[in-house]
């Protein structure tokens, strides 16, 4: 088992994504299958309409979602499983993607959705030197993605620090299981790594077993190889292997061959981004544009190769229509640049502006989801079964 893909420039793995991403190469290499028309169409049926996350294939891989739509529509359910590791500095426009596709699934196929905070694993991997400076982030964090609209009865957000009691036992069984060297290739430890950081992946699989149902996950391509060794480890404890939903890396603004990092803020919007930065970032962002706006005139721009176009497509155009109005309008120069970056400012800014609004609304519900709604509860009283 590895960690993930590399072939001269071009690497994917789960802590660095590299070169001019070739997803079909990505789906033959790391074993996944395409989603294709026809599982869309099944999850169309069912949901009763596609979210364009999937519609427009930014979700384009899976393993087991057939099974998990069986699963589904033979009455057994599963559950939704995600994360987020808190670090020094605040979530970016790319985290919250999965979130937004966990949350549709949710709201379409009635799932509990399990969110692990996992407030140590920055600290061991020694990107933060403090616990304490984890402490805001963390909460920060945990609101940012109750904003999202999750369900409070049907979500729960636990911290590893905190719920460790229950996540112990099952992370020791999961552990016996895991040989180092299979954890050094899949994770990428070295002989610097913190014994700690070499446990944690066992944590992090845990959460896979806290129903005795199929745990559909919805992730980054990158993140598939830590999912892989769960596949591997859930039939010898007698659970399922965890289904994903698929997608593809969005674009840091440097362009298409960039992703975004919170560590170095020009590539990344962030949710805590005033206005003028947001502006500044967007006007800033590496374009399909041409040199002189005669040529764009002459030539139209290239989309394709277009961040700002990217982040339309991606969360900021929801309309299919408007979106190829757009392409095309780019593509025969009747659209500039200048114009269609102050949309996309415009656009950004007051998609924070709600969010924030929405975060201020989730202080005063935070409770439910990690300490007192329905699902909440369940599961400080859940303990692990073989
Ligand atoms: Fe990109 Fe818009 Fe410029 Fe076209 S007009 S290249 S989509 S920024």
């Amino acid at each position: 088992m590895s960690e993930g893909f590399r072939e001269g420039d071009f690497s994917v793995t789960p802590w660095e994504a590299k070169g001019k991403i070739d997803y079909d190469k990505l789906i033959q290499e790391f074993g996944v299958e395409k989603l294709g028309e026809e599982l869309l169409s099944r999850i169309e049926r069912i949901a009763g309409g596609l979210h364009p996350l999937l519609r427009r294939n930014f979700f384009f891989a899976h393993r087991d979602l057939n099974l998990v739509l069986n699963d589904y529509e033979e009455g057994r359910g599963f559950f939704l499983y995600t994360g987020r590791a808190p670090s020094n500095s605040p979530m970016h426009i790319a985290h919250i993607v999965p979130f937004i596709a966990t949350r549709w699934f949710q709201e379409k196929f009635g799932a509990n959705v399990y969110i692990q905070i996992p407030d140590e694993e920055k600290f061991l991997a020694k990107k933060v030197e403090t616990l304490e400076e984890i402490e805001k982030y963390a909460v920060q964090d945990i609101l940012n993605i109750i904003a999202l609209g999750f369900d409070e009865n049907k979500t729960f957000i636990f911290r590893d620090t905190e719920y460790i009691s229950k996540l112990y036992k099952p992370a020791v069984l999961v552990a016996r299981h895991i040989n180092f060297s299979t954890a050094r290739a899949v994770f990428g430890f070295d002989n610097e790594s913190t014994i700690g950081l070499i446990f944690y992946p066992a944590l992090q699989i845990v959460p896979t077993f806290f129903e005795k149902k199929r745990p559909l996950i919805p992730c980054g391509i990158d993140q598939d190889p830590y999912f892989r060794l769960q596949r591997d480890i859930a039939p010898r404890l007698n659970r399922y292997k965890a289904a994903e939903v698929l997608s593809k890396l969005v674009w840091g603004l440097k362009g298409p061959e960039t992703k975004m990092s919170a560590s170095e803020p020009d590539t990344a919007i962030l949710l805590s981004d005033p206005p003028e930065t947001v502006k500044r970032k967007i006007i800033n962002a590496y374009t399909g544009g041409r040199a002189t706006v005669e040529e764009q005139r002459r030539l139209g721009g290239v989309p394709e190769v277009c961040t700002v176009f990217h982040w339309y497509s991606v969360l900021f155009e929801d309309d299919d229509k408007k979106l190829l109005e757009r392409y095309h309008a780019c593509r025969t120069g009747k659209l500039l640049c200048g114009e269609c970056k102050a949309e996309l400012v415009e656009r950004i800014n007051s998609f924070l502006e709600r969010h924030r609004a929405r975060v201020k609304d989730a202080e005063k519900k935070m409770h439910l989801y990690l300490y007192d709604g329905k699902l909440a509860q369940e599961m400080w009283n859940w303990e692990y079964r073989p």
